[in-house]
């Protein structure tokens, strides 16, 4: 199990470093952004805070995981500790709760205002297909995978977790191909199981009528998509495929989330979604150690995981 250890805390620390790396650049736009690169951890721009602060995205996937570290599923729980985050600014970097998506507030305040199921609360309309689920799966994905759930339950398990926010069945396949991928990843760290795992999905989902909206994901040459062609802005689908083009297209994890951040746009989401993906295939060791360092709440994160995958063996 210390190699599951080391598992996990390459997905969550290659997740919360990569957001962190887009948080002072967030919206900017890629031709101000090939300008002037991101090469390093930075502090500011976006927002008033210091290097090495992560976003809603990681704040929402360490609410996320402390639930399931109580080695249960437990919907509400989830949702309260998303209201934890939201109302009481816990699983933040510095105190203050900072950038939440509008779907997930909807969502939350579905549940703690009209005192909706926590299933019944994600939005499910075509317009809330924002990467706000995508961008927090990951923690069901390492427990599932630690539970050795089959493909299915797998994939069912990352469906309902995207409906606490995001319910709209294109969300919820978007969090399925993720799953998908980061399942093969965790079994073997080599880049080319990423073409086999979407063959999975795409066979999984093929009589699936959204399925469409991710055909340009399952062609042969997808990593060969010029760089003009891949939006990185807030839509699901857009996000999952700018992140697994940039994890294609790079082969170390540096590059990886150096690439997704200066696609521009959504530039913490891209990253921690290529982030937590390039984690599990380069690993731990790989994530530079500079930018460790300076994340906040390092100790606290990997306590976080340590005591997960101590409760789910
Ligand atoms: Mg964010």
């Amino acid at each position: 199990m210390d190699n599951y250890v080391e598992k996990v805390k390459s997905v969550i620390f290659g997740h919360a470093v990569a957001d962190a790396l887009g948080v002072p650049v967030e919206f900017a736009s890629r031709g101000e952004l090939d300008n002037a690169p991101v090469t390093d951890m930075e502090g500011f721009g976006t927002y008033p805070y210091p290097e090495g602060c992560w976003s809603d995205d990681t704040s929402m996937a360490l609410a996320a995981l402390d639930s399931l570290a109580s080695n249960k599923i437990d919907y509400e729980d989830i949702m309260i500790k998303f209201g934890a985050w939201y109302f009481n600014d816990q699983y933040t970097p510095t105190g203050e709760m900072f950038d939440a998506g509008n779907t997930c507030v909807s969502a939350i305040q579905n549940y703690f205002g009209r005192h909706m199921p926590a299933l019944n609360c994600g939005l499910s309309d075509e317009r809330s297909n924002g990467n706000g689920s995508l961008m927090r799966i990951h923690p069901f994905v390492l427990f599932a995978f630690a539970k050795q759930m089959p493909f299915e339950q797998t994939v069912e398990l990352v469906h309902s977790a995207s409906a606490l926010t995001h319910a709209h069945e294109r969300s919820k396949i978007g969090c399925g191909i993720y799953a998908c991928i980061l399942m093969h990843l965790l079994n073997k760290a080599d880049k080319s199981v990423v073409r086999k795992a979407l063959q999975q999905a795409e066979a999984y989902y093929a009589d699936h009528s959204e399925i469409k909206h991710y055909s340009n994901l399952f062609r042969q040459d997808f990593d060969k998509t010029e760089r003009s062609q891949i939006k990185s802005d807030g839509y699901v689908v857009d996000t999952l495929e700018a992140a697994i083009w940039c994890l294609l297209t790079t082969d170390n994890y540096k590059d990886c989330v150096l690439k997704a951040v200066n696609l521009g746009d959504d530039t913490d989401t891209v990253a921690a979604v290529a982030g937590g993906l390039a984690g599990a295939l380069y690993g731990y060791n790989e994530i530079p150690k500079g930018w460790l360092l300076v994340l906040k709440r390092r100790e606290y994160i990997g306590r976080l995981c340590e005591r997960a995958v101590f409760a789910w063996q």
